[in-house]
């Protein structure tokens, strides 16, 4: 138990982290003048507008990212951290190192990316592979060994 205290202090301290350079950035983004001072020359009111443009988008993505960052710190409370929203197996911690925020392995991952039409096509797909495997292997190793002989001869 002690361990998994000590991983869950960590994770949290990571999020809290990045959670502070997040809202730290997004205050530095609403601290971008204002594009509509009256006095100043044309240039320097359209780099404002440019510069409020990109605040703008950074902005709502550092809002988002901000978001998940909480969502992941109320996970850790409740000790939900590191557990698939998906299929409830747990993260593997390199994974959560990358992406501390991260809410799904990379199996469920994939499959949300591919869209849910084809996540049952996805799933039966994988477990089709994984009883394959023994069976593929044995070809591959067969191919391999037929493919020996040419290959010497061509040295
Ligand atoms: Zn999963």
């Amino acid at each position: 138990m002690q361990t998994r205290t000590k991983g869950t202090d960590r994770a949290r301290r990571l999020l809290k982290a990045e959670l502070d350079v997040v809202v730290g950035r997004l205050h530095a983004a609403a601290e971008v003048p204002r594009a509509d001072g009256a006095g100043g020359d044309f240039l320097d009111v359209a780099q404002g507008i440019e510069l409020q443009e990109l605040a703008g988008l950074n902005a709502s993505r550092l809002t988002e990212r901000a978001k998940r960052l909480r969502s992941a710190l109320t996970r850790v409370s409740d000790g939900q951290y590191g557990i698939c929203s998906e299929c409830g197996t747990s993260i593997p911690p390199k994974r959560l190192l990358a992406i501390p925020d991260v809410t799904t392995c990379v199996a469920c991952q994939q499959q949300l990316e591919r869209g849910s039409s084809q996540a049952f096509e996805g799933e039966s797909m994988l477990a089709s592979t994984a009883r394959d495997d023994a069976g593929m292997s044995a070809a591959r190793s067969a191919r391999a060994i037929a493919l020996t002989p040419s290959a010497s001869k061509a040295r």
